[in-house]
Formats: structure tokens, sequence, C-alpha cells
């Protein structure tokens, strides 16, 4: 229901749930949040109120200057922690807002292939089809253009790779999603409300747009893989 990514110069794991917390107001049944750290990729998930996650994480803190965060209000398995947001392989996890309609075929095509799935969640298949073509050599930006036309649905993602520890992709069709720029350092979010202590300086993505997110930079691209600009606004969202 709501996403929240850092491509940070210092820890995010704080920023993240008070980006969160800030979009609580949307309403939510569980949250996560998953770190690139140490060659690794440092999930932590929480079935309730966002007190359950923090208390997960004060347990079993996420290091990590790169990020990604999620409530989820869940269409598709039920409320529990394995079915919370970020949804992960090894090489890759992922934050989703929508509902993907062709989910149930694109597992039966994972199963098939031999992937285990551990949710109910009609969004962890696209994690498994990026992460497939990850293994296959892809770049991340090869696997995410090579995914994307594949489905179907409305759908917001933040995506975050284990082995590039330096950025994010984040993709919208159906769903919003903003993208705040900060001073060496970019963000992703589902609302400018949830950055606003980060950046007022926003830019909206059109309809099909996906975007390679680093310290420095955005790459814009449409949903025909046009490299585009998208006019940089200021939000006007109180911090
Ligand atoms: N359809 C996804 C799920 O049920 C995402 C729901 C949401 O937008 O929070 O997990």
């Amino acid at each position: 229901c709501g996403i929240i990514g850092i491509v940070g110069k210092e820890a995010v794991a704080d920023r993240l749930v008070d980006g969160l917390r800030r979009m609580e107001y949307r309403g939510y049944d569980s949250a996560g949040i998953c770190t690139v750290h140490g060659g690794a990729l440092v999930r932590r998930r929480a079935e309730g109120k966002l007190t359950n996650l923090t208390r997960v994480l004060a347990a079993d803190p996420a290091s990590g200057d790169v990020g990604i965060a999620h409530t989820r209000w869940a269409t598709h398995g039920a409320p529990t922690a394995k079915n919370a947001h970020p949804h992960a392989t090894d090489h890759v996890a992922l934050v989703h807002n929508g509902i993907i309609e062709n989910f149930k075929e694109l597992k039966a095509e994972l199963t098939a292939a031999g992937r285990r799935l551990e949710s109910e969640t009609d969004s962890e298949v696209v994690a498994h089809l990026i992460s497939m073509q990850v293994e296959a050599g892809a770049s991340p930006r090869e696997a995410v253009q090579e995914v994307l036309p594949r489905l179907r649905g409305a759908f917001a993602l933040a995506i975050a790779f284990r082995d590039h520890p330096d950025l994010l992709i984040g993709a919208r069709r159906g769903s919003p999603l903003v993208l705040g720029y900060g001073k060496g350092e970019m963000y992703l979010g589902s609302d400018a409300l949830a950055l606003a202590p980060l950046t007022q300086h926003i830019a909206y993505l059109e309809e099909g747009d996906w975007v390679v997110v680093t310290h420095e930079n955005a790459e814009i691209h449409d949903e025909a893989g046009e490299v585009v600009e998208r006019p940089i606004q200021l939000s006007g969202a109180s911090a």
C-alpha cells in the first residue's frame, strides 16, 4: 500500500520506517524493509503495526545505506509476516503496490522451472522473474526491462539487487510512484508526503515509466524503453 526506497549515503533503516509511518494513514496490515549490505539482502518483516517491525529491527538491526520498505494492504494471501513485503530471492528484493493479475500463470511457469515460492502473494512472482534474468547474467536494467511487459495489472515497484548495492529500480503502471532528488541521495516513494522529510524536489513518474536510481542520478525510461525527462517540481508537502 505504501512504498519507499532510498539510495543513501548513510544508514537508511530508520528513515525508511519513518517514511512508512508517514503513509500509515493509507491503512496497512503488515510491513517490512530490506537493505543491501555486506553482499547480502537484509530483510525484516512483521505482521500488524509498525511498532512490531521496529521491535524486530531493534532486536535484529538492518544496516546499510540503500534499501526499500513497504506497508502492505493484502489483496492476495493472508496478512502474515511471510506474505509481507519485501519479497526476495538470494539476488533480488522487491516491494509492490497493486495487483499482478496474471500471477497464477506466472507462478505455474516459475514452479515448473523449479523455483520455490514462499508466499501466497501475487507479488512474489515478480521478484523471481527478475531474479531469473539476473541469475542468467542480465544487468538490473535489462532484467527489469525484460520482465515488465510480462506483467498484467497494476503496480508500483521498488527493486533492490544484492550485487548492485548502489542502485534501485522503480516502475509504475496504474499505481503512483514519485522520485525524490536529494544531495548525493535519491528516493522513491508512493507519494510526496512520504519523502517530505528527505526532499521537496519531486518528479512524478508517468504511466509505464521505470527508472534506474543511483546516488546522483535517475535515468527515467518510458514504457517503450526510451530515456525521458520528467519535470522536477517542489512538492510543498510539509515535513
Ligand atoms: N497485491 C499485493 C499483496 O497482496 C500488494 C498489496 C499492496 O498494494 O499493499 O501483497
